[in-house]
């Protein structure tokens, strides 16, 4: 392969040039990535329960696309969860008033525009889908279903078209939530039947994304053999580096804009306690590998009561941890009847307060059993106020509590679910893109500091955009605004762009 280098950064000759790179294959990816390929939306016209909002998208030329609208004007005023005002605009016309209770239909129409389609690729470590594919499938989402699909596809009526593999039973509130399995599958789905998949590039780990200093360089001109019209090519700004999981092959692509899309859950966060990481086999920190862990577990047990019902006699899964999560954690040893014990720092805490005990029974459950330490449940022991000391190669750990008397317990499993943080580590050090520049990226207290707008990332050069959980935006239901932003933007300087 032979090289040649702009201003220091080498490219590989057989380099790639896309007009966007979007680095993540989730939710946010897959969005953006409709839009970029030319599917624009609309509004159908119909009353909003927000008269101004009404009047401002009715004041529009009839038939231009949002995205080829004033996205500042379309959004002024709106409120609700999330603080990007378009993510705002596209949640709020795709599910009016959602946040009073009401189930109001969209107000969105998404047409198709072949001519308008962006190039790009969209980069993913697993299949499409993202932190999806990765999640235990058993567990049901938070959202309603409805607020977890993406433009134009109905997950509810997807489903009812029998794609989720599984027979429909008896529905019941809870039904109205999406199981992790079905989402996983109707995200892949999504980029398949919506002719996507030419646009993804899976399985493969980006390991380096690079600006370009172009400041001396040219826009690269082409003839079109075909029409012998002459273009104009937009200097490239980045290179984007990684290589295929299957093969290791390394890839490299020269883009205008790159597009961070990578979500909030590559790194589980840690106690930083000694022996944490000496024990992968038994010290686990996501619930898919704790799943697999019980599973193990319930054989072993099997095994020991030769088919006679008794007691549990494994030592207990020690779960740390009082959120979502670790609540998941605490209903699957349940559910398989182990032993638990179980340590969070605060006292029984706010587990599920927010969340309508009808359709959340099992954290409500779990927050009971927290409070009470498990006397419903006799093989369950709280240690409220506890925090781990120390993790020691024979299964003994050692917690420490409000009263600082340390005590130790022989387990059999550790499941630390104590949240997670985005992998930037891709990136050059010290760009601090957050809005407090000087700590790191936190989804939740930190995310990327953007262009309301445009999602475009303010302390980055130019080209360099973000959506989803790392612009603050954590529930899938916003992430279509980011998608729109950038697409919007995209296409206007797109239109720009020169053409001799
Ligand atoms: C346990 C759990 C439950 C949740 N429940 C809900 C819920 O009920 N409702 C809701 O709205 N949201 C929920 N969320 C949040 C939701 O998962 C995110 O909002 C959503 O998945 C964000 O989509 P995304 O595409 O931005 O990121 P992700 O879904 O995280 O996808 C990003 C992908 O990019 C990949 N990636 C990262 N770095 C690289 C790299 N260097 N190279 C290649 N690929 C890379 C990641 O591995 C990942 O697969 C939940 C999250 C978790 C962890």
């Amino acid at each position: 392969m032979r090289n040649f280098t702009i201003q220091g950064v080498t490219i590989p000759d057989d380099a790639a040039y896309k007009d966007v790179v979007v680095i993540g294959n989730g939710p946010s990816g897959i969005a953006l990535s409709y839009l970029l390929a030319g599917n624009w939306p609309y509004y159908n016209g119909a009353i909003h329960p927000d008269e101004m909002l009404t009047a401002r998208l009715s004041g529009a030329p009839p038939g231009r696309s949002i995205v080829k609208q004033d996205l500042r004007f379309l959004s002024q005023g709106l409120e609700g969860r999330s603080n990007n005002p378009v993510s705002l605009l596209m949640d709020t016309l795709n599910h009016p008033c959602a946040d009073l209770g009401l189930e109001l239909p969209s107000l969105l129409e998404w047409h198709h525009h072949p001519e308008c389609q962006v190039d790009h690729i969209v980069l993913g470590k697993g299949p499409p889908g993202g932190s999806w594919q990765a999640m235990d499938g058993n567990i049901l989402t938070i959202s309603l279903g409805s607020w977890m699909e993406l433009p134009g596809v109905d997950f509810r009526a997807w489903e009812a078209a029998g794609n989720t593999g599984m027979s429909s039973g008896p529905t019941s509130s809870r039904d109205s939530r999406a199981s992790v399995s079905s989402l996983a599958r109707y995200y892949y789905d999504y980029v398949h039947n919506q002719g996507l998949a030419k646009f993804f590039r899976n399985s493969c780990v980006v390991t380096s994304v690079l600006p370009l200093d172009t400041s001396h360089s040219q826009n690269k001109e082409t003839i079109d053999p075909e029409t012998g019209v002459q273009h104009c090519e937009p200097r490239a700004l980045w290179r984007v580096e990684g290589f295929d999981l299957s093969d290791g092959i390394p890839f490299c692509y020269i883009c205008r804009r790159v597009v961070l899309a990578t979500g909030q859950s590559d790194l589980p966060n840690r106690l930083g306690v000694s022996g944490e990481l000496n024990n992968p086999t038994w010290v686990l920190h996501d619930l898919r590998s704790l799943e697999a862990a019980l599973d193990r577990l319930v054989e072993e047990e099997e095994g020991d009561r030769e088919g006679v019902p008794t007691e549990p006699r494994c030592d207990p899964v020690l779960i740390v941890g009082a959120g979502l999560s670790a609540a998941d954690a605490v209903i699957a040893a349940r559910f398989r009847s182990l032993p638990i014990l179980h340590v969070f720092r605060k006292k029984a805490g706010a587990l599920g307060k927010q969340l309508p005990e009808n359709m959340y029974p099992e954290y409500h459950k779990v927050h009971q059993m927290m409070g009470d330490g498990g006397a419903t449940y006799p093989c369950y022991t709280a240690l409220a106020e506890h925090r781990v000391l120390e993790i020691s190669s024979d299964h003994k750990v050692c917690v420490v509590g409000p009263d600082n008397v340390a005590s130790v317990h022989r387990v059999s499993v550790v499941a630390i679910l104590i949240g997670s943080r985005p992998d930037l580590n891709f990136l050059p050090p010290g760009l601090g893109l957050g809005r407090k520049p000087s700590e790191p990226i936190d989804c939740r207290s930190n995310p990327i500091d953007v262009d309301p707008y445009t999602h475009g990332v303010v302390r980055a050069p130019p080209g360099m955009y973000t959506l989803g959980p790392l612009a603050g935006d954590n529930f899938v239901r916003f992430l279509q605004g980011g998608a729109v932003a950038i697409s919007s933007h995209v296409n206007k300087e797109l239109q720009h762009q020169t053409v001799l």
